[in-house]
C-alpha cells in the first residue's frame, strides 16, 4: 500500500538492508529502492511531471569524499575508474533496457522524507527511461519513473502496462502532516498513518490540494475503503 507513512527503521525492516545511500539498485535481486526528497533545501533537484504520475529523479554525485572536487561541480559519473557502474550506472542501463524493450521495466520502490526520521511510501514505479542533461556547471543523469497500481508482487514478472497512479506532492503532504498533527484525523491514533484522499480520484477528487488530503490511521483507512467498495 502507498502513501503510507513509515520510519526510516521499518524501512530498512523491509528492505532487509540499512539504506544508507539514496540509489539502492536491485535489492533482494528482483526490485530497486530509491529515497527521494523534493523539498525546497533538498540536495537534487527531483521534480513530478503528467499531473503526478511521472517522477523526475537525479543521479547522485560523486562522494564527497572521492576527492577535494566540490562534488555538485563534477559530472556524474556512470562507472567508477574500475569500470564498474555506479548506482547511476545501474540504474541508467536497466532504464536504456526497458526502453528498446530488451527487459521488463525495473520496479522501483520510493521513500521520501518528510522529517527526520519521517518518510512517506511512496509506491511502486516503473523505471522507463535515463539521460543525461547538462546544467550550468556539469551533466547530471536523468532518470523517468512512471507510479504504477498493483505491482506490489516483485515475484511476479512486471506488467507493461500497468495502470498509472497519481502521487500527493510533497507539499501537501507536508501541509497535511502539519495541519493534523502527525494523527489521525477520526481518532488521533498517531501509528501507521496513511495519507487519504478525502473524496477519491476515481470519484474527481484531486491531490493536488490538502484540502482534499487527510491523515488516517490503519483502522480508519480500512474501514473507509470498505465502505467505498
Ligand atoms: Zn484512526
Amino acid at each position: 500500500m502507498s502513501d503510507n507513512v513509515i520510519s526510516y527503521i521499518e524501512m530498512c525492516r523491509r528492505e532487509r538492508t540499512s539504506l544508507q545511500q539514496g540509489m539502492n539498485f536491485g535489492l533482494g535481486g528482483n526490485h530497486s529502492v530509491i529515497l527521494m526528497s523534493v523539498r525546497a533545501n533538498a540536495p537534487y533537484r527531483d521534480r513530478l511531471e503528467d499531473s503526478g504520475t511521472t517522477l523526475v529523479y537525479e543521479g547522485h554525485d560523486i562522494p564527497k569524499s572521492a576527492s577535494s572536487l566540490n562534488p555538485k561541480a563534477v559530472d556524474q559519473p556512470l562507472k567508477y575508474r574500475s569500470g564498474r557502474p555506479t548506482q547511476n550506472g545501474k540504474f541508467h542501463a536497466a532504464a536504456q533496457g526497458a526502453k528498446i524493450g530488451q527487459r521488463l521495466p525495473e520496479r522501483v520502490r520510493v521513500y521520501e522524507k518528510l522529517r527526520p526520521g519521517i518518510w512517506s511510501y511512496n509506491g511502486v514505479f516503473h523505471l522507463v527511461d535515463a539521460w543525461i542533461e547538462r546544467d550550468d556547471f556539469r551533466s547530471v543523469c536523468k532518470f523517468k519513473l512512471i507510479a504504477v497500481e498493483g505491482e506490489e508482487d516483485f515475484e511476479r514478472p512486471a506488467h507493461l502496462n500497468a495502470e498509472r497512479r497519481r502521487l500527493i506532492p510533497t507539499h501537501v503532504k507536508l501541509e497535511v502532516w502539519q495541519r493534523d498533527a502527525g494523527k489521525c484525523s477520526m481518532c488521533g491514533a498517531a501509528d501507521e498513518l496513511h495519507f487519504d484522499h478525502i473524496l477519491p480520484f476515481a470519484k474527481g477528487g484531486t491531490s493536488m490540494t490538502a484540502v482534499n488530503v487527510q491523515l488516517l490511521c490503519a483502522r480508519h483507512n480500512l474501514a473507509k475503503s470498505d465502505r467505498i467498495e
